[in-house]
C-alpha cells in the first residue's frame, strides 16, 4: 500500500508543486487548505505522515498541530511544519507542541522529500515490535505467527492475525475501519457491507482470545483501539 501523506497549505502553487513530487516518489498525497479540514482529513485518512504549513487561513499552523496530538486518533501522526524564515519561534513551538521536524521555506521539494522519509523511518523503527509481544496472558511469537492466551494456543486466521498486529503495532492509537479495511483487506474506498467485515473479524477475535478479548476496545462509530494495560 502507498503511503498517504496529507498536505496542509493554502497556497496553490505550493500545493500542486508538492502533490506532483510526492506522486513521483510514490506516494498518495491528498491536500486541504484549512486547519479543520486538516483535522477531519487526518481522523477519517490516517495519513502516514503530515506536512503543516504554518502560516494558515482561520486556525493557525501551530494550533492545528497542538489539536492533532491532542486527539488520540491522530497524535500518532507524524508531523513536518513548514515555515517562513521570520517564524523562527513558532517553529520552536511547534516542535515543543509535538511536530517532529520543519523545512523553512523556500524549500526544495527534494529536500522536503528526503525528510519525509527520514521522519517516516524513524517512526517505522520507534514502532518496531519486539519479537515476542505479552499483555496479561496473552502472548504473540510475530517470528512464528503464533498467538498464545494462558500457555494455549490461539487457531488465528491470517486475516485475524494480521488485525490482531496492526492493533498492537500502533501502541494505543486508535484505528478507524476505513483504515484497517485499506491496510489489511485492501479495500480503497469501502462501502457498508466491507466495512461489516471488520466487526465481524473482531468479534470472532475477541471470541478466541478469552479472557484477553478485553484488550481490544471499541471506539463508536469508528473504530478499534488495543490496550495493552486493561487488566
Ligand atoms: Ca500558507
Amino acid at each position: 500500500m502507498m503511503e498517504k501523506i496529507l498536505i496542509v497549505e493554502d497556497e496553490k502553487d505550493i500545493v500542486k508543486m508538492l502533490e506532483y513530487n510526492f506522486k513521483k516518489e510514490g506516494f498518495t498525497p491528498l491536500s486541504v487548505t484549512n486547519g479543520d479540514d486538516a483535522l477531519d482529513a487526518a481522523v477519517r485518512h490516517q495519513p502516514g505522515l503530515i506536512i503543516l504549513d504554518l502560516m494558515l487561513p482561520g486556525m493557525n499552523g501551530l494550533e492545528v498541530c497542538k489539536a492533532l496530538k491532542n486527539e488520540r486518533k491522530t497524535s500518532g501522526i507524524p508531523v513536518i511544519m513548514l515555515t517562513a524564515k521570520a517564524q523562527e519561534s513558532d517553529k520552536i513551538v511547534g516542535l515543543e507542541l509535538g511536530a517532529d521536524d520543519y523545512v523553512t521555506k523556500p524549500f526544495s521539494p527534494r529536500e522536503l522529500i528526503a525528510r519525509t522519509k527520514a521522519v517516516l523511518r524513524r517512526v517505522k523503527e520507534k514502532d518496531k515490535l519486539p519479537e515476542v509481544f505479552k499483555a496479561g496472558d496473552l502472548t504473540l511469537d510475530f517470528s512464528r505467527i503464533s498467538v498464545m492466551v494462558k500457555d494455549k494456543l490461539v487457531e488465528l486466521t491470517a486475516k485475524e492475525f494480521e488485525l490482531l498486529k496492526t492493533l498492537i503495532g500502533v501502541k494505543g492509537r486508535v484505528l478507524s475501519r476505513d483504515y484497517l479495511l485499506d491496510n489489511i483487506w485492501g479495500f480503497d474506498h469501502a462501502i457498508e457491507i466491507q466495512t461489516r467485515t471488520v466487526d465481524v473479524h473482531i468479534r470472532t477475535l475477541r471470541k478466541k482470545l478469552k479472557s484477553e478479548a478485553k484488550r481490544i476496545i471499541t471506539v463508536k462509530n469508528y473504530g478499534y483501539r488495543f490496550d495493552r494495560e486493561e487488566d
